[in-house]
């Protein structure tokens, strides 16, 4: 598990490992799909290793973190208690619908009645389809076009969608923001723009102050940003950390995409900043007429952001985006 602060990462092997589990992570889904036809090969997946508390009626199915592959079980899930039943944030990977559906009825005997994915990643809405079917899928507009999409890309996880299973696609969407339920059980959904995915969304639980980034805020680190398969925008990622740092009221508490504990909303703040500060530069570079390529082989982290993962490669894609104007 990575600690929570003074991580002593280096900036390079890290990030290779990461896109390495990023591939080992298509080849977990695609056994996970025969594991619905093969019970023994779900065996085969990682455990949820417990159901965390995060705060009163709000708690955290981690295992999140790709670079621990032994132990990676996709996407961070929120499991958020109220008078109705419970509502998930995220899936995980496919083939993991019954274990946590277990980790739930460790807290509570009530049943899961409504689904949020935070975006259509593989390793966030991968187990959708393991649900009972009266469960209401709510997502944003864009990801459920992504969901519903005849041809999907890589990672966007679309093929599970497919025939029968379209019953699993978002029933209820939204554009800008949504409120579900009320008093202490209410759940606030914002979307500011394109960054990871063009259907990112950042789910609040104002009862607890608490926020779940999805990949907006995966790890402390550069993002993946998903252009050409989920609609994503390097050019518009930092504009809309901007928004949603300026937007949303009254959390303290983050669970990110993939950091298997809660951070605090400074820490929120500071990741709009870091990123923010690499894509200042890919602009600079490109008003001054230089390369992508030589933008980023200048780039260097500032001490500030001690800690934070910044591979060349992923730098350089960035700036290759920005210069691009994607
Ligand atoms: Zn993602």
């Amino acid at each position: 598990m990575r600690q929570q602060h003074g991580s002593h990462r280096s900036t390079g092997g890290n990030r290779s490992r990461r896109r390495g589990v990023w591939l080992v992570g298509l080849i977990a889904a695609g056994l996970a799909v025969t594991a619905t036809a093969n019970e023994g090969l779900q065996d085969s997946l990682p455990p949820i290793t417990g159901i965390h508390e995060v705060a009163e009626n709000l708690y955290l199915l981690a295992n999140a973190d790709p670079d621990d592959q032994g132990a990676w079980t996709g996407g961070n899930t929120a499991v958020w208690i109220t008078d109705e039943g419970v509502v998930l944030v995220d899936t995980k990977l496919a083939g993991y619908g019954q274990a946590i559906l277990e980790r739930v009825r460790e807290v509570t005997d009530k049943p899961v009645t409504t689904i949020i994915n935070t975006h259509t990643h593989f390793d966030h809405a991968g187990s959708n389809t393991e649900f009972p079917d009266s469960v209401s899928f709510v997502a944003h507009e864009n990801t459920a076009t992504q969901m519903a999409r005849a041809e999907c890309g890589p990672v966007t996880g679309c093929d599970a969608f497919k025939g029968e299973n379209r019953k699993y696609l978002p029933d209820r969407t939204y554009a800008d923001r949504l409120s579900l339920f009320s008093g202490r059980d209410r759940v606030d959904l914002y979307h500011f723009g394109r960054g990871h995915t063009n259907g990112d969304t950042l789910v609040v639980f104002p009862a607890v102050r608490t926020m779940h980034t999805g990949d907006l805020y995966p790890w402390r680190g550069l993002p993946f940003v998903d252009v050409e398969g989920s609609g994503g925008s390097a050019v518009d990622y930092g504009a809309t950390l901007n928004r949603a740092v300026a937007g949303i009221p009254g959390v303290e508490t983050v669970i990110t995409g993939h950091i298997n504990t809660p951070v605090g909303w400074s820490d929120f703040e500071e990741f709009a900043d870091f990123y923010n500060h690499l894509a200042d530069a890919a602009r600079a570079g490109l008003y001054a007429g230089r390369s992508a390529e030589e933008t980023a082989a200048d780039y260097a982290v500032p001490a500030r952001f001690r800690g934070y993962d910044a591979d060349p490669e992923t730098v350089l894609s960035i700036m290759q985006h920005i210069h691009a104007g994607r």
